[in-house]
């Protein structure tokens, strides 16, 4: 019988995530296996067509502001072509007073400049997002086909290998290397250092380790729309992509004549149905309602035209889990990408990158990273003791007892 396969680098999941990180890794001039129980690239979640992207700009939440400020940046210099910069408009919350130079000043406390984020009367939103509401415009907010941007970061290269329809369903140590196993209890590969980046099933292999995490699943439907020429809808529709209480994207007029609108996204905790729900797509009817502020919208009007369904994996505190399972050297996390898949994979690539090369904490510290931010991402973040000691690079995580932070939405 031959010996399995060794490798250096090994990451388990081809989504997003995995797939980005192993790009950066190559990039690096390092060999990378990528390894995913399908049979080819984002199969599950990533097959999301309609991401979008732009930095966090609500109140409260300062490191996820922070956070998701870089990784919008970083987001923004990986993607190239295929980084569909349409703009996003913010409205303002319906209950509070707009006061646009307060707005504005709020904004810039977040370093986003005018290029960046500007806050907009209503007349001038209907000029250039076609939206008669105050709120905040976001001119570099984009979407990203997930799928198209897996496939392509896992294009041929000569040090990348591809194990797909292999799934692993634990991990070992065996002197200094891991073993990945796969149902039959057999030896797939070993490796050096192992990135997990298979979303909810980060849970089981962590467990196959003896490492409790706080995962959970979120499904959630995005309705794709079809809308008369004629009908009343028709004149109310966005140029740009709304980010709210859900959010579209621009619509899409047909060659054919008539409309195509993408509106979401359920958000339904603990849920993994893969399959359409008529209750969704009437959700995000009232959601296309309340994104336009179009009260009086006849929803019969919003013809069901297809969906998308995903799954999504969310940690309790909103934020992603991506850095050294330091009580287990060797293994990285990069999962819980929640809602914000495009963000936080081009934020992955860089912070797993330059913790499995050990790279100087300076070069993370130039995207504006401060050790405060990585800890906020840690695994070690959910284990007793470790809270304190706000770790850079990895601190020794005590794995005794996780720490399940309350729940909020992770939109
Ligand atoms: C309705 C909806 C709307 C969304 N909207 C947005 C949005 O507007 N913007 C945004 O940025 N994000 C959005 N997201 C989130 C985004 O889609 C996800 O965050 C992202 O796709 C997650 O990527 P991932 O690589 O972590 O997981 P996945 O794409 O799920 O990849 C995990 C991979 O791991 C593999 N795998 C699992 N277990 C094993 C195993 N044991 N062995 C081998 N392989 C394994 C799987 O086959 C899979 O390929 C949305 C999600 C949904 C559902």
């Amino acid at each position: 019988m031959t010996s399995p396969q060794h490798h250096d680098l090994v990451v388990i999941g081809a989504g997003i995530a995995g797939a980005t990180i192993t790009n950066e890794l190559l990039a690096r001039g390092q060999a990378v296996c990528i390894v995913d129980s399908a049979p080819f690239p984002a199969s599950a979640c990533s097959s999301h067509a309609h991401a979008i992207a732009h930095p966090h700009i609500g109140r409260g939440a300062p490191r996820l502001l922070r956070l998701t400020r870089i990784a919008f940046l970083m987001a923004e210099a990986r993607w190239g072509s295929i980084w569909n910069q349409h703009g996003i408009f913010q409205p303002a919350k319906k209950d509070r007073h707009f006061i646009r130079d307060e707005v504005n000043a709020h904004l810039r406390t977040l370093e986003l400049d005018e290029a960046m984020a500007q806050a907009l009367f209503a007349q001038e939103a209907k000029e250039i997002c076609g939206v008669a509401q105050d709120g905040v415009w976001l001119p570099r907010g984009a979407s990203l086909n997930l799928s198209e941007a897996t496939n392509n970061a896992l294009k041929p290269h000569p040090h990348l290998t591809c194990c797909w329809n292999t799934s692993i369903a634990r991990l070992e140590k065996k002197g200094a290397a891991w073993q990945l196993l796969n149902h039959q209890n057999e030896i797939s590969m070993t490796a050096g250092k192992v990135i997990i980046a298979a979303a909810l099933e980060t849970k089981t292999l962590a467990a196959s380790m003896d490492v409790k995490l706080p995962l959970r699943p979120v499904r959630g439907q995005l309705s794709i729309f079809s809308i008369g020429e004629n009908d009343a809808w028709a004149s109310q529709l966005p140029r740009t992509a709304i980010s709210g209480d859900g959010y579209c994207l621009p619509a899409k007029r047909l060659p054919e004549g008539g409309y195509e609108w993408i509106v979401g996204s359920s958000f339904d905790e603990g849920e993994t149905d893969p399959h359409d729900w008529a209750s969704s797509d009437d959700l995000n009817r009232e959601q296309a309602k309340g994104l336009l502020n179009y009260v009086q919208g006849d929803i019969s009007q919003l013809h069901g035209a297809g969906s998308f369904v995903g799954v999504r994996c969310v940690a309790g505190d909103r934020l992603p889990i991506v850095g050294a399972l330091t009580q287990r050297p060797g293994i990285y996390l990069a999962t819980a990408l929640g809602s914000r898949g495009a963000l936080w994979s081009a934020l992955a690539a860089k912070l797993i990158t330059a913790q499995v090369l050990e790279d100087d904490f300076a070069l993370l510290a130039r995207f504006g990273f401060a050790a405060d931010l990585v800890a906020a991402l840690a695994p070690a973040r959910f284990f007793a003791g470790t809270l304190a000691a706000a770790p850079a690079l990895g601190a020794l995580a005590s794995n005794s007892k996780p720490i399940l932070p309350s729940a909020p939405n992770a939109k």
